[in-house]
């Protein structure tokens, strides 16, 4: 039986008693697990169990274009290296577009088509949040053909701000259009863009704590505005300071941040605990991933 076969026995006997705790890691397969994903599944893992609550592994691969089979098989393999296996079978974006296109119907009266190119609106844009703040040239064209064919399709983002606690940063404050700027939740190619696919999925999952890294913190602005418009409920969210580079950037697949070598799990295992806070003295490099992971949840 291999490591998540086992994992997934133990939980199924141990956690009758389970709470209504649903948490989950989404990584993109657009390379190998590195470090940094590594602190962000550690996190959300971690959070699950000490809450007796079950956690999920999702695979955001709606981006096409960045997605590759490859990354996914690489990228489950090394989760499960680490002892991390999801409690319920992986849900995978690209096999669930129909459920996109409903809510993008159930959304018609907030979207517009944009046909401006990256480059003309970029040039000149303010920065905000997220990177350059949609200057809304489409806002007010009067087309309402949502067709996908050629052009994005836009959130016309309420002009308020937003506000939502993060659990471990406290009160955070969003003015969505000086900030933010209206979002595309289709792009030109057709493919349903990260913001729309992960309010969705996180609802289709019940998912009822988000943990993931300090880069999504704006993004999650989006989401509740778009969990607000669809009705759905918004879960508890708590994001994890990032792993930097020696020149302080984000690690990341962008900055050739090194893939995880699953064959020293249990040393990556223990670095990802110190970096979370976690005191170290207990786990050896000698112990199983599992062994690390269970005296983690204990401590
Ligand atoms: N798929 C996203 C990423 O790899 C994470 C999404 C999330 O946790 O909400 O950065
Ligand atoms: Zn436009």
């Amino acid at each position: 039986m291999n490591e998540c076969a086992k994992n997934f026995m133990r939980e199924a006997t141990v956690d009758s008693a389970s709470s209504p705790y649903r948490g989950r890691f989404a990584p993109t397969p657009s390379g190998a697990l590195h470090f940094g994903s590594l602190v962000g599944a550690l996190g959300s893992y971690l959070d699950a169990r000490a809450h007796r609550g079950t956690w999920l592994i999702r695979i955001e691969d709606a981006d096409t274009k960045r997605s590759h089979a490859s990354h996914i098989d690489a990228i489950l393999k090394s989760l499960e290296a680490h002892g991390l296996c999801s409690d319920l079978p992986v849900r995978r974006q690209s096999h669930h577009r129909g459920d996109y296109e409903a809510a993008l119907e159930r959304l018609r009266t907030w979207l517009y088509p944009c046909h401006c190119s990256r480059k003309t609106w970029q040039h000149g844009a303010a920065i905000g949040a997220l990177g350059p703040i949609y200057p809304g040239h489409c806002r007010h064209r009067p087309e309402t053909n949502l067709a996908p064919g050629g052009y994005a399709i836009r959130l016309r983002l309420p002009d308020t701000e937003l506000r939502f606690h993060d659990r471990l940063r406290g009160a955070c404050r969003y003015p969505l259009a000086s900030r933010i700027g209206d979002p595309v939740l289709r792009r030109r190619d057709g493919d349903i863009a990260y913001a729309l696919a992960v309010v969705i999925d996180d609802a289709k999952q019940g998912i009822t704590h988000v943990v993931r890294g300090a880069d999504l913190l704006a993004a999650t602005a989006i989401q509740i505005v778009l969990q607000r418009l669809l009705d759905l409920a918004t879960p508890d969210y708590l994001h994890l300071p990032l792993v930097l580079t020696a020149e302080k950037r984000k690690l990341s697949k962008q900055n050739h941040a090194p893939a995880l070598n699953d064959a020293a799990a249990a040393g990556n295992l223990i670095a990802a605990l110190a970096f979370l806070g976690q005191t170290t003295d207990g786990p050896r490099e000698t112990d199983s991933p599992i062994q690390i992971l269970e005296s983690a949840v204990k401590s």
